[in-house]
């Protein structure tokens, strides 16, 4: 790794447009030469990682991957970081609505106080989503954590709405309603995994991909823009505080901040995230899940999550 610094060169020159150019475009490369200058941030690195260091904040970059290590926890972008002897690059919506909103957190628009927030326990009445035995189900787990976010939040000063406060059928489109309805300025749709594969752990936050990219998981998706991807930096900055919340608070494994265009996101018109808390397929999370006192653990996580997404606040400042 000799002379590191000489390896991230700039790849694009500068982005503003001259006149009668075409606007800059989501997919466009931007240089990480460029974006370390703008943050004061130091590169170093070689062809296959690249780390920027700065503002309280290490980021790893691995050529070719959608992951990027922030402080040690895994952020998924739209796109691959480009990284070759040439130099590294990232496409513009990842620059702007993912690196820049971890990197000033207080640059990202949030609401002014006192904060409305959504909470949007999953399933519900008829669908009790993952189940474990007779007795855990998903929708009344959640509904339980959904409940406590609550009590914390509203003792804190903000109003808080419930898509569901019982075990009621509620469809994806009544939930994004709900929101609307209420002016929700924060909402967050919470439930709990399953796999196939007993082992798997952990905890993972989602929020939209941009516009024309494809979900963490790749599959079939329309990628088209849609009304939550107005709010694709905030998203990031609501998703990545309250990951890091609930990481610390619960010690589970880090699945990552990734990207997916659930339906109950798509037509929200604010900072949105789902938070898929524990795996009920795992029979020691389970066993943590059907405790009241994880619970409140959990819910005290998200609830100062939030509370840190609303003041601007950068988790890498504790
Ligand atoms: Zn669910």
């Amino acid at each position: 790794m000799a002379r590191p610094e000489a390896l991230v060169t700039v790849l694009c020159g500068s982005l503003l447009a001259a006149p009668g150019a075409r606007p800059p475009a989501a997919a466009d490369p931007v240089a990480m030469a460029d974006l370390a200058a703008r943050h004061g941030l130091t590169a170093r690195g070689d062809a296959s990682r690249l780390t920027l260091a700065g503002r309280g904040r290490t980021l790893v970059f691995e050529a070719g991957s959608r992951r990027v290590s922030v402080d040690g926890r895994a952020v998924w972008m739209n796109a691959p970081a480009a990284g070759d002897a040439a130099g590294w690059s990232l496409r513009l919506c990842d620059a702007r609505a993912v690196i820049e909103p971890l990197l000033n957190a207080a640059s990202v628009a949030r609401p002014a106080p006192p904060v409305t927030v959504v909470l949007d326990p999953g399933h519900g009445g008829r669908q009790a989503g993952a189940r474990r035995g007779a007795d855990l189900t998903e929708k009344r787990l959640v509904l339980d954590i959904a409940k406590r976010v609550r009590r914390r939040l509203t003792a804190d000063g903000y109003t808080v709405h419930l898509t569901r406060a019982r075990d009621t059928d509620l469809p994806l489109a009544d939930r994004a309603a709900a929101c609307r309805a209420q002016n929700g300025e924060v909402f967050v749709s919470i439930h709990l995994n399953f796999a196939v594969n007993a082992q798997a752990q952990g905890i993972e936050t989602y929020a939209l991909p941009a516009a024309g990219f494809p979900s963490t998981a790749g599959g079939a998706d329309d990628g088209r823009q849609c009304r939550g991807n107005l709010h694709d930096a905030s998203n990031t900055a609501l998703a990545f505080a309250v990951h890091s919340r609930l990481l610390a608070a619960t010690g589970a494994d880090d699945r990552g901040l990734r990207r997916a265009r659930f339906d109950v996101l798509r037509d929200i018109p604010c900072p949105a995230i789902l938070v898929e808390c524990g795996f009920l397929s795992n029979a020691a999370e389970a066993g943590r899940l059907a405790l009241a006192d994880y619970r409140q653990t959990v819910a005290a996580a998200i609830a100062q999550g939030i509370a840190d997404f609303s003041a601007g606040e950068s988790a890498a400042a504790r």
